[in-house]
């Protein structure tokens, strides 16, 4: 689960790390409002969306006046942000912070997330953190260091120092460095999070150490046991498609091919996404219906995949076990009648009552034109793949 900026910085603030103030507005009007009640010389407008990059799509602005702060949020407000973390049709901003600027002598990047291959959280710093992040993890790797954390300490004082030093903090600084990393550890560890990233952590130029970004993301598993954090999920800015899979129990992520797939089984639907590459198609989505699904269920799962446009062929493989063949025959039949499926469709079903989902889906051929069975998985993909091509 993502939080916005301001969020974040709220909750990294209560964890003890030096975040500055900042107020949040959603209309033009009441960011001029905000520039001169807080009545710093230089502030700073950014858009809260779901994605980084806002910096340099120019989403991120530094105002001199009430007006300026005005235009700014009523730019971010009227335009899609397209950045690099986006895809080309950008996201909707409804919600705009306002903060005094920081003066700032130095950008760094701190954060901490899992690494699966340790099995543990790590630290990831470098001294050169700020918009061009990603560009020095490809060029420069070297300029990034990694500290795991000890998977149920956290991160011990003397591993934070060392940290610290490692990217160029010395004397007093390097142990408010470490204090910061320590409590953005305790943090990570207490609220569930599967990233918690500061970008840019910076040193003003009165020596002061703060945190002006941050971006935090909690693992979806864990959230039931923090109600304060379900409280601030916002359904508006994950994609609608996404938040219909979830109310029906679906484990859906779009991806940007155009072979969509329903399957039952998360290892399944992912052998069914490589299988589809493997024979030169792309998936348009993962989804996994799960094992209990039931018929409104499936037929959900076909109208969320079916309103992506990209979509130019479906495969459906389903391995029958305590969802049962027959029953995911009839959904498909029943969800084909009320949509009506102008694509491909490719089904292979094993397992469970296939002997009688193979009958209806032999009576449906008439009203489903597209509809084609395969004998495995293999078959499956290679019809799919030339039926869309
Ligand atoms: P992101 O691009 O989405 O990661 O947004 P950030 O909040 O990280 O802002 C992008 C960049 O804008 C930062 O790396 C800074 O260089 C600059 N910036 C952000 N806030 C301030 C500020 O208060 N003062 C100054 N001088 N620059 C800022
Ligand atoms: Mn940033």
């Amino acid at each position: 689960m993502k939080i916005h900026e301001y969020q974040a910085r709220d909750l990294l603030g209560k964890a003890g790390i030096p975040v500055p103030p900042a107020t949040v507005v959603d209309n033009p009007e009441a960011a001029g409002h905000a520039f001169k009640a807080n009545g710093a010389p230089l502030q700073v407008v950014k858009a809260q969306v779901f994605a980084g990059g806002r910096g340099k799509a120019g989403f991120v602005k530094l105002v001199k006046t009430a007006d300026e702060a005005v235009a700014a949020a009523k730019f971010m407000l009227n335009n899609k942000m397209v950045s690099v973390q986006t895809g080309p049709e950008g996201i909707e901003v409804n919600k705009i912070l306002i903060a005094a600027a920081v003066d700032i002598a130095k950008e760094y990047y701190v954060s901490i997330t899992l690494d699966r291959n340790r099995g543990t959280p790590i630290v990831i710093a470098s001294a050169e953190g700020g918009v061009e992040i990603e560009e020095v993890a490809k060029k420069n790797p070297d300029a990034i260091i990694k500290e795991p954390l000890h998977p149920h300490l956290g991160l011990l004082p003397f591993a934070g120092l060392k940290v610290a030093r490692k990217i160029g903090f010395t004397g007093k600084q390097a142990s408010t460095v470490a204090k910061l990393l320590v409590n953005l550890s305790k943090f990570y560890m207490n609220s569930d999070c599967s990233m918690a990233e500061i970008n840019p952590l910076v040193v003003t130029k009165q020596g002061e150490v703060l945190a002006i970004d941050a971006k935090v993301q909690f693992d979806d598993n864990a959230v039931f046991r923090h109600a304060e954090i379900a409280a601030l999920k916002d359904d508006s800015e994950t994609d609608i498609l996404e938040v219909r899979a979830q109310k029906a129990n679906l484990n859906y992520i779009k991806l940007d091919g155009s072979i969509a797939c329903l399957v039952n089984g998360a290892g399944l639907a992912m052998a069914t996404m490589d299988v589809i590459k493997l024979f030169g198609g792309s998936p348009a989505n993962f989804l996994d219906v799960g094992g209990g699904v039931t018929s409104d269920g499936a037929k959900e799962a076909f109208r969320i995949i079916l309103s992506d446009p990209k979509v130019k062929g479906i495969l459906v493989n389903i391995f029958g076990g305590i969802a049962k063949c027959d029953l995911i025959a009839q959904a498909l039949i029943d969800a084909g009648k009320e949509i009506g499926f102008k694509v491909p469709l490719v089904v292979r079903l094993e397992g469970t009552n296939v002997k009688e989902a193979r009958v209806l889906l032999d009576n449906a051929k008439t009203e489903l034109p597209t509809l084609q069975t395969a004998v495995d998985l293999n078959d499956a993909a290679k019809k799919v793949v030339a039926a869309t091509n």
